[in-house]
């Protein structure tokens, strides 16, 4: 079986490692940093032979390079290094598009363009087999439990389409994003709609998960389709309240998201 560990890296980016505890052979996705992932796979014997790139910001490639040569020292060998044809990403031995799929440590991962965050954004999607028993979804800074990425680049129409692609995954898919921001989302989320049960209860599950220093990450489909406002803009007490927020009425689903993205920007 493969598990997904998290290695901290900045404030609050986690770079996802995907190992085989049999072989010791492991993938990291967005390594904005290299040391924190070295020392992840010294302390547990790994040898790294892939890396995924979800987008070019620094805090998701800054660390690929050291990566290349480290492996490169250890084992002799060059590392796959997958992710969006960007010249901003000079290390990129696979660029990757649309409808791309990958077969990596025996796991398949299905590449789909999430532009929004930024024009060049993909995000894996791998369903479940023999090696994991629940799907996964690596997401970059396009979803995040309760929000989404700022929109640097794309427009909200954009986002909007990318954000409802991932939204149609399974629910049972594991969402691992790339920050620690839950906490934050949620303090938004819980202005959009104050008197939510679910929104209350996952509050209450994320603060005991943070109060003992544990991820809140993975969460699901299923979680972010019950509690994440921004996967909820038809939904008649998210229009009501960014309508109240920004004291005119709502035409569309388009409309609400763009102002609700506004809204979170300046919170
Ligand atoms: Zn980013």
């Amino acid at each position: 079986m493969l598990t997904v560990l998290p290695i901290n890296a900045y404030q609050d980016n986690y770079i996802w490692c995907i190992q085989n505890p049999l072989s010791q052979a492991c993938i990291v996705v967005d390594p904005g940093e290299a040391q924190p992932v070295i020392d992840h796979l010294e302390k547990h014997q790994l040898t790294l032979v892939a890396i995924l790139v979800t987008h070019h910001h620094y805090d998701h490639v800054d660390g690929i390079c050291d990566l290349v040569s480290y492996t490169q020292q250890q084992t002799g060998k060059s590392i796959d290094v997958y992710g969006p044809l960007n010249p901003k990403i000079k290390q990129i031995t696979h660029p990757l598009k649309h409808g791309d799929v990958l077969t990596i440590l025996g796991t398949l991962y299905e590449v789909t363009e999430v532009p929004g965050h930024t024009l060049d954004h993909l995000s894996y999607f791998s369903p479940e087999d023999s090696l994991h028993s629940a799907p996964w979804l690596f997401c970059g800074d396009t979803l995040f439990s309760a929000g989404c990425g700022r929109l640097f680049e794309g427009t909200p129409a954009q986002m909007l389409n990318s954000l409802k692609a991932l939204a149609s995954y399974p629910l049972e898919t594991e969402v691992y994003c790339t920050h620690e921001y839950t906490l934050s989302n949620l303090a938004f989320t819980q202005a959009v709609l104050p008197n939510d049960t679910e929104v209350k209860l996952y509050i209450e599950r994320c603060q005991t998960l943070r109060d003992s220093n544990k991820p809140t990450l993975p969460s699901t489909i299923k979680t972010e389709l019950a509690i994440n406002p921004f996967l909820n803009c038809t939904r008649p007490d998210v229009q009501a309240s960014v309508s109240l927020q920004s004291q005119s009425p709502i035409t569309d689903e388009l409309d609400t998201f763009t102002r609700l993205r506004k809204w979170k920007d300046t919170f």
